[in-house]
């Protein structure tokens, strides 16, 4: 009979006084090393709504929809499609919010009953809507972050520091001014980047 090695008598004695290795899941649940790589999450606090995640992600497994209701309230939906994501972290590393606004959690756990419902994530967003045309412009979050970062750079453009005025509450959030000419009284409004140039360039 061949005699065992030292080394594997040793890890014998080891299996028989710790128990195995491998976890006991699904009897128990199963609890994963600290440094696991899993499902990112949004941070519904700290996310700007850029889509700088959506833009680096290499599976298109971030997407968004803005909505724009009747009554002129305005979302964007954030979506994260976890049965499409590889968990690479692009997401994580290349958030502006200091990578606070997604990141890799150690959840694991990726089965579902129904996938159309249970296979992704979402977070909203207020959107900020032009003034003039009412197309989107960007989240008011993202305009905040921009102005915030720029300081006092922020006061050469007025959409940027009408929106920090507004964030700040020193301007009423509702308000919102009667003349939709594209004129040069139009030009201290939240605009979008073709109103602005409009009413820049038109001489009413
Ligand atoms: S972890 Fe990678 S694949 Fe998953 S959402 Fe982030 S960037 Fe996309
Ligand atoms: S703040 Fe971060 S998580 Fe939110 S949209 Fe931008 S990159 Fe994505």
């Amino acid at each position: 009979m061949k005699l065992p090695k030292i080394r594997e008598l040793g890890e014998a004695i080891k299996a028989v006084i710790k128990g195995p290795y491998t976890s006991k899941f699904p009897r128990e649940p199963h609890i994963p090393h600290p440094n696991f790589r899993g499902q990112p999450k949004f941070n519904d606090e700290k996310c700007v709504g850029c889509l700088a995640c959506e833009e680096v992600c290499p599976v298109d497994a971030i997407a968004h929809k803005d909505i724009v209701d009747d009554n002129g309230s305005a979302r964007r939906v954030m979506i994260h499609y976890t049965d499409t994501c590889i968990f690479c972290g692009q997401c994580e590393a290349a958030c502006i919010a200091d990578s606070e606004g997604i990141k890799l959690s150690n959840d694991w756990e990726l089965s579902f009953f129904d996938r159309e419902k249970e296979s992704s994530e979402t977070i909203e967003k207020d959107l900020q809507l032009c003034e003039i045309c009412g197309s989107p412009i960007a989240c008011k979050d993202h305009l905040k972050w921009i102005a915030e970062k720029l300081g006092e750079l922020t006061y050469s453009n007025p959409t940027l520091y009408l929106s920090r005025l507004k964030s700040l509450g020193i301007v009423d959030e509702n308000i919102a001014s009667a003349l939709k000419d594209k004129g040069r009284s139009d030009r201290v409004k939240i605009l979008c980047a073709r109103c602005r140039r409009e009413t820049t360039l038109t001489t009413k």
